[in-house]
């Protein structure tokens, strides 16, 4: 871990609903202290794609929309993390999504001679989310994404580059957003509370901009530091 991380947590779980900016947030934490970023994205379909015992069997659930047993997604995420460095430290993006994965996460950990030593929740209000989401724009031509209010383009809401007509998601309509949001919060409730109960929660107000949320981000591994010392 660089100089200026050193005393961090070298072991982290991240949380946030979709529009907090978590990603982004991670990005800035490995370029800064050398995480290793860990997701579980493509990981299914990678595994299916090898061929493996768990990934075709994991692929009878997922390609019919249906939730992927607990146990088997922490057989394949087992697997899965022997392509990362052992000697960084490691954070993960929303690999645990229901509470009875806290207890195979850790398991998982401790195969791997660690324990996770926060968790980093990018806690967004609806009000913000709205205003985040609902003024995203797309050029359907060439695919550059607009912000209007943060990045806005230079003329009226046609694409710099093409002129093209900008466009937004289907699902970016405010009652879309705040049901995505609503059912983040319900089922991340639980999994926060355990956490909570653990004294590993450490909480970073996702409705600023960028900017503030990574001073925020800073400031709370900060204070986890002097807790930690
Ligand atoms: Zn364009």
């Amino acid at each position: 871990m660089k100089a200026t991380c050193s005393g961090y947590p070298r072991t982290v779980l991240v949380l946030g609903p979709s529009g907090s900016g978590k990603d982004t947030q991670i990005d800035k934490l490995a370029a800064l202290c050398g995480y290793e970023k860990i997701g579980t994205g493509d990981m299914f379909r990678r595994e299916y794609e090898k061929k493996t015992p768990e990934g075709i069997e994991a692929y009878s659930y997922w390609s019919k929309g249906v939730w992927v047993p607990d146990e088997l997604v922490y057989s394949i995420f087992s697997i899965w993390m022997k392509q990362y460095d052992p000697e960084k430290p490691w954070i993960f993006s929303q690999v645990v999504r229901a509470p009875g994965q806290v207890g195979l996460f850790d398991d998982l950990l401790k195969t791997y001679g660690r324990s996770l030593d926060a968790v980093v929740l990018f806690a967004l209000s609806e009000e913000a989310a709205i205003e985040r989401m609902s003024l995203r724009r797309h050029c359907p031509k060439c695919g550059r994404e607009y912000h209007l209010k943060y990045v806005p383009p230079k003329k009226g809401e046609v694409c710099d580059d093409d002129g093209e007509d900008l466009v937004s998601r289907d699902d970016d309509t405010p009652d879309s957003i705040r049901q995505r949001l609503r059912e983040f919060n319900g089922k991340t409730r639980p999994v926060i509370d355990a956490y909570t109960a653990r004294g590993l929660l450490v909480e970073v107000d996702a409705s600023p901009p960028i900017e503030m949320v990574w001073q925020g981000t800073r400031k709370a591994l900060d204070t986890w530091r002097e807790e930690h010392s």
